[in-house]
């Protein structure tokens, strides 16, 4: 089976589950326990798998806070900030994001929305981006927070972060960005983006284990201390932003995976652009006037290719191809509910249904992709 679906979720990397391998075992100690050696060495697992996710992302080790993914940690932030800063009862309760989130952050915004909170989504372009300028316009009335996808899922249309963040900084408003799908794909350093002050990921798109991510929680920046309400109250672990005992397992396949996805970004992606180069060209060729590609091609996530494959079914070829290959339709799409970010972007509801996504992996061989070469 020919797997094309790394924006979903990826193989869990063999040196992840080495390491994660002997804290499913013998070292099973809670690291919130205190005096003996099981625990201290959970401890020292869980601060070193830290201090690997904090140099993923260029911030401090006390600036990590481990959750169970990026839903949860879209979750904690947008309604933790909402909580915290916002007051139903004044006109301090405005929040602002795009048309094209993930829907753990859409969704987020609309329960918020519901709850009385003021929320606006801004349109986006072609591509899915969102406009700079907008973007302007939407935070003069100073939100409590706006949230702004680093690099879209479905057709990988990355947009201008840094322009972005600068402008935060300059405002002293609060940005978070959900870069589940930039991870380990482009370079993020939250020292030279300091507008950015939350961010969302997840451990399984770049080689770690389900369930486990990271919200960062930049502690402070233009003399704003960062305060959010947690989503989850209890022993306080995390910094009092996420209690529950911590999964030290996962934690380690993060801290691994984050390593791996540091150490290995120049190669990762070199062999992402060339895996892609190789495959568009095949796409050009056999399938000359009958597909349109969604993505910028210019600046997009590497190995993530949305294609238009004209008048055919996307579900139906999905299916017809679903022993040899697994591809996506680029999100759970239905008769009811089309991609939100296609139909923003300005596709048709038939334009939609003939759009399948392509998520490529670095192990992948040019060999692999000659199986497009088959397909008529
Ligand atoms: N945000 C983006 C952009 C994603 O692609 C995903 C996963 N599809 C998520 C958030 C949610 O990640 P998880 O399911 O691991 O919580």
């Amino acid at each position: 089976m020919l797997y094309l679906d790394n924006s979903a979720t990826t193989k869990i990397h063999p040196e992840v589950l080495d390491a994660m391998m002997p804290y499913l075992k013998e070292e099973y100690g809670n690291p919130s326990s205190k005096y003996y050696s099981l625990a201290e060495n959970a401890k020292k697992a869980v601060a070193r798998a830290r201090e690997h996710v904090a140099a993923l992302f260029g911030c401090d080790s006390d600036e990590v806070v481990f959750t169970s993914g990026a839903t949860e940690s879209n979750n904690m932030i947008i309604k933790g900030v909402a909580d915290y800063y916002g007051s139903l009862d004044d006109a301090n309760n405005y929040l602002l994001t795009t048309k094209v989130e993930h829907p753990s952050v859409i969704e987020t915004f609309n329960y918020l929305g519901d709850r009385g909170y003021e929320v606006s989504f801004l349109e986006v372009d072609q591509y899915a981006r969102v406009d700079f300028q907008k973007i302007k316009e939407g935070i003069e009335k100073r939100p409590l927070l706006t949230s702004i996808i680093w690099g879209n899922n479905e057709v990988g249309s990355i947009n201008p972060i840094n322009e972005i963040s600068a402008l935060f900084e300059e405002n002293g408003l609060f940005l978070h960005t959900d870069a589940t799908q930039v991870v380990g794909k482009v370079p993020v350093n939250l020292k030279e983006t300091k507008g950015i002050r939350f961010l969302s990921m997840s451990g399984h798109k770049i080689g770690g284990p389900k369930g486990i991510g990271a919200a960062i929680v930049r502690k402070q920046s233009n003399e704003i201390f960062t305060k959010i309400t947690p989503l989850l109250h209890g022993g306080g672990q995390e910094n009092n932003y996420r209690s529950g005992t911590l999964a030290v397992h996962n934690i380690v396949g993060l801290g691994k995976a984050a390593e791996l996805a540091l150490n290995k970004l120049e190669q990762n992606v070199n062999r992402l652009n060339e895996l892609e180069n190789y495959l568009m060209n095949i796409l050009k060729s056999n399938f000359s006037g009958r597909i349109k590609f969604n993505s910028d091609v210019k600046n997009k996530i590497p190995g993530l290719i949305s294609i238009q494959f004209i008048g055919v079914n996307n579900e139906l070829l999905l299916k017809k191809l679903s022993n040899y290959v697994a591809l996506s339709t680029g999100s759970a799409c239905s008769a009811t509910k089309p991609s939100h970010v296609l139909s923003a972007a300005g596709k048709s509801l038939g334009e939609i249904r003939q759009t399948v996504r392509v998520t490529l992996s670095p192990n992948l061989s040019e060999s692999d992709l000659d199986f497009f070469k088959q397909i008529q």
